[in-house]
């Protein structure tokens, strides 16, 4: 198919994802991560790399076994990225831009608005004390985010200072983070639509799915959204907006809020896979993992690829998270329609997510609602 070797900076379950996408089509992969991390368990074909994906010494070797790099998780060091882009010893995609951008949050919140793509207001947090976070509370109102700027993920990094007397406790929890500010959002429902960067910058979007969070971890994803028409239309055209404004080629994840009045927000963008496009590997004729390596190497893509398989057919994606996930996916088996993916992971630590598991419905009450909303 394409005898390019993939690096992939990053083992985890989005990497072993990727890794399958790719045997199917005999595409070879490395990974640089701990030893035995998920995506390593499923490839004997190549000696992986031991080590850390923001460690730049580590990067380099795994740059020496392959000739396209690609991450599973934004928080890389790029610096080392920059330079083997520019002394085009591999290909990097999507790009070191791409992904530094992406990186600090106020980055990419400013990067998008001048870019006329709509995100929550924010402000970059000058000093972390206690006077300025009020001067921000008197411009945006409360309850409002603060957020940290860099290494967030599942909420870590995220405060909801709730009024002046929160700010002291929001201070200690994120005060050594370099933070901004965000307005809040009052939100009715939370979209993601997965979309597809082509080498040439053209974008193919999967549909908008509808994601549940608990404790700040998605927890459910609806596919589609329970919305209108034309609210899917409007988040697809956004979240190819926000990532047309990019650099590089692969899968990026678009997270969305729909607010009240039916205007819609980016929170985030992702530069990879995403937990809300799991649903694509059983629901559409092309998995978003297959999708991101197709784009990386220049594979074709139809257009069609990234539709659901059918008009009706409708998916509803569990996380697996903590204690409990081995129960829940041994019960699952059991379930009509139901797809169950394991990660490999061995500490099932609370809230960590253990694996997933798929259902598709041809479901008539979940269409008519689909259609209604
Ligand atoms: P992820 O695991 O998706 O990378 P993260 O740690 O980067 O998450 P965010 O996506 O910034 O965090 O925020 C986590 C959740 O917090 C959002 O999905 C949303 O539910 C809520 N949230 C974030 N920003 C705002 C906002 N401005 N107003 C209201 N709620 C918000
Ligand atoms: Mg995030
Ligand atoms: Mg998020």
């Amino acid at each position: 198919m394409d005898s390019r070797i993939v690096g992939i900076l990053g083992g985890g379950q989005l990497g072993r994802m990727l890794v399958e996408a790719a045997h199917r089509l005999n595409l070879q992969t490395v990974i640089l991560d701990a030893p035995k991390s998920p995506a390593k368990q499923i490839n004997a074909l190549h000696a992986h790399i031991d080590g850390s994906f923001s460690d730049p010494k580590a990067i380099l070797k795994l740059a020496k076994e392959c000739d396209v790099l690609t991450v599973e998780i934004e928080h890389v060091d790029t610096r080392v990225l920059e330079e083997l882009e520019a002394a085009s010893t591999v290909e990097v995609h999507p790009s070191w831009k791409t992904i530094r951008t992406i990186q600090d949050k106020y980055v990419q919140k400013s990067h998008l608005a001048s870019s006329g793509v709509a995100t929550a207001e924010s402000l970059s947090v000058e000093s972390n004390t206690s006077a300025h976070l009020e001067d921000i509370g008197r411009r945006f109102g409360y309850p409002y985010m603060l957020k940290s700027r860099t290494l967030g993920y599942d909420g870590r990094g995220n405060y909801v200072v709730a009024g002046p007397e929160s700010i002291s406790d929001a201070l200690e929890a994120l005060k050594d983070r370099p933070l901004y500010a965000e307005k809040w959002a009052s939100f009715s429902k939370e979209l993601a639509v997965m979309v597809v960067r082509r080498m040439d910058g053209m974008c193919i979007s999967y549909p908008a799915v509808e994601t549940v969070h608990e404790e700040n971890v998605c927890k459910l994803v609806y596919a589609p959204a329970r919305v209108s028409g034309a609210i899917q239309e409007k988040a697809r055209k956004l979240a190819e907006k926000a990532v047309g404004s990019l650099w590089g080629a692969g899968v990026f994840g678009a997270e969305i809020f729909l607010l009240e009045n039916g205007e819609l927000l980016i929170n985030e963008i992702a530069p990879r896979p995403h937990n809300s496009g799991h649903y694509t590997i059983e629901a559409c004729p092309t998995s978003q993992y297959e999708a991101h390596l197709r784009a990386i190497l220049d594979l074709p893509l139809h257009a069609h690829s990234t539709s659901l398989a059918t008009p009706s057919t409708h998916a509803i994606m569990l996380n697996l998270l903590g204690p409990s996930y081995d129960t829940v996916a041994y019960k699952a088996l059991e379930v009509k329609g139901a797809t169950t993916h394991l990660y490999g992971k061995r500490e099932a630590k609370r809230g960590r997510k253990m694996g997933h598991k798929l259902s598709i419905r041809f479901n008539r009450l979940l269409m008519q609602q689909t259609q209604t909303r």
